[in-house]
């Protein structure tokens, strides 16, 4: 599986994307800024679009189904005028893929407007639904958001309109994972959860203004420095009385979604000082040290595992080669995940280089596998091209575990390493040898660099099974989700 195209080219046997946030503060053209910022996003979220502005009295805005591209043109966001944006780029399962789901959602509550817009999951969802639903609030869509929408509004904090303080209110009877970014007409927060689960970073514009984003990328896009992640259990409160920074009282072990780094995230992003790229060249290296095969070329699968591909044959010594061609012009019709779908997607969506392979022994690197059949498709494209061995190597271990925190992930029973041993993977993928990184390879090679600040810092819960937060609440929402419940 890989990167920032999985859904392009898997159609649906993948780690799905989760959102994308952005929010700007003190800038005259914040919807612009936010267009471009949610350009730069888009790999997070390709199933809707929505952008948020204030000019301190009005708010306005627009969102809809489909890419940043086909949602928003410059006529578009010259209807939103103000210096305060927020905007989102929505994945969501099939079931809730709907507008009413679309976000930054907008409400008007006794403290006047609120928009927000979220990354994540909550584990609680459910229960605090089921909680405000008796107290009898009605709910227009099925996602979180509408959720922390709901515990703003009724919090005793929020009757003067003090949003500051109902956020934090609200948030702390919340679990899981979240980046969140909330506005009305004056004031710009943005809240990561406690564990960090979600990224968020905070940048600045060179003219003035603030910016916060899901990955830095959306800064360089927008002309932004990075300032600095936003910590977490952090709460940004940013105003014309200037950036204030409010911790939430439940800050937990600090636990980064280790998928940014291998899967989710643009390779020109960087969280807690690493980039991405690098980091992934990283992993080949060492899954080149812990798992060396001879073998005549390495190649990746586009895109993300490229980059692990290139430090594998660096430390391997074996040259690395471009094994596919992918198309990159593929519309959304191949993004949905039907069986049809899937069946044309790979062969559409990656053209294997016969006369690189042809006679070769082949290392093929790749970010992860999920159910299995991509890899088994893969597998066999290269042999079809002439490939006369294909050993997989996967920078990352078994993914064993579905994810609670926000990313759209396979249940527990379509996880081929949830079941089968790797020996009986590479059967089925039809490869010669195959080798995962270990947990502890992978800790290692993220944090234990000189400029990583502390140890255990990661979230390995979909290979290790150990929920940092309790999930127990989370299980019966995901199964629930087509009718009630979904993640940003
Ligand atoms: S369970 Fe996996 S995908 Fe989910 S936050 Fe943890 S590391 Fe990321």
């Amino acid at each position: 599986m890989s990167g920032f195209d999985a859904r392009l080219r898997l159609g649906g046997d993948s780690i799905r994307e989760a959102c994308g946030v952005y929010g700007v503060w003190g800038h005259p053209d914040a919807a612009r800024l936010t267009h471009y910022g949610l350009f730069a996003l888009q790999h997070r979220g390709q199933e809707s679009a929505g952008i948020v502005a204030s000019d301190g009295e009005r708010i306005v805005f627009h969102k809809g189904m489909g890419l940043v591209s086909e949602v928003f043109d410059d006529e578009r966001v010259a209807t939103l005028p103000g210096s305060i944006a927020i905007g989102h780029v929505r994945y969501s399962t099939s079931g809730s893929s709907h507008l009413d789901n679309a976000q930054p959602i907008v409400v008007r509550y006794r403290g006047g407007w609120l928009a927000l817009a979220h990354n994540g999951n909550l584990v609680n969802a459910l229960a605090l639904r089921a909680r405000l639903e008796d107290d009898g609030s009605i709910f227009q869509t099925t996602v979180d958001t509408e959720v922390i929408a709901h515990l703003i509004a009724r919090s005793r904090h929020g009757a003067g309109g003090e949003l500051e303080t109902a956020l934090p209110a609200a948030l702390n009877e919340t679990r899981g994972g979240y980046a969140l970014v909330v506005m009305n007409e004056t004031t710009l927060l943005a809240a990561r959860d406690p564990n960090g689960f979600r990224p968020l970073s905070l940048g600045r514009f060179p003219e003035g203004g603030w910016v916060v984003a899901s990955e830095t990328c959306a800064f360089d896009a927008t002309g932004a420095e990075f300032v600095r992640d936003v910590r977490p259990g952090e709460i940004l409160a940013i105003d014309r009385d200037g950036l204030r920074s409010v911790q939430a009282t439940l800050a937990g072990k600090p636990s980064l979604c280790a998928f940014e780094y291998i899967y989710l995230a643009r390779p020109d992003s960087n969280f807690e000082g690493r980039n991405v790229h690098a980091v992934r060249k990283d992993l080949g290296r060492r899954l080149a040290l812990d798992h060396p095969v001879e073998a005549d070329i390495v190649t990746g699968v586009p895109d993300s595992s490229l980059s692990a591909a290139s430090g594998y044959a660096e430390r391997a010594g074996i040259p690395y080669e471009m094994g596919f061609v992918k198309n990159r012009y593929i519309g959304r019709t191949f993004i949905q995940p039907s069986t049809t779908a899937r069946a044309f997607g790979v062969q559409v969506k990656l053209n294997p280089l016969r006369k690189v392979l042809e006679g070769k022994r082949v290392v093929l690197i790749d970010d992860s596998i999920v159910r299995g059949t991509t890899s088994r498709r893969i597998v066999s494209l290269l042999r079809q091209a002439g490939a006369t061995e294909v050993h997989l190597r996967i920078a990352s271990p078994p993914y064993r575990h579905p994810c609670y925190y926000g990313i759209d992930t396979s249940f527990e029973s379509e996880l081929i390493a949830a079941t089968r041993s790797v020996e009986e993977i590479r059967e089925a993928v039809g490869a010669d040898s195959l080798a995962y990184l270990s947990s502890e390879a992978l800790h290692e090679t993220i944090t234990g660099l000189p400029d990583w600040p502390v140890a255990e810092r990661l979230c390995l819960a979909c290979f290790t099974g150990k929920y940092e937060v309790p999930v127990d609440g989370a299980r019966g929402k995901f199964e629930l989700e087509e009718g009630k419940g979904g993640r940003a």
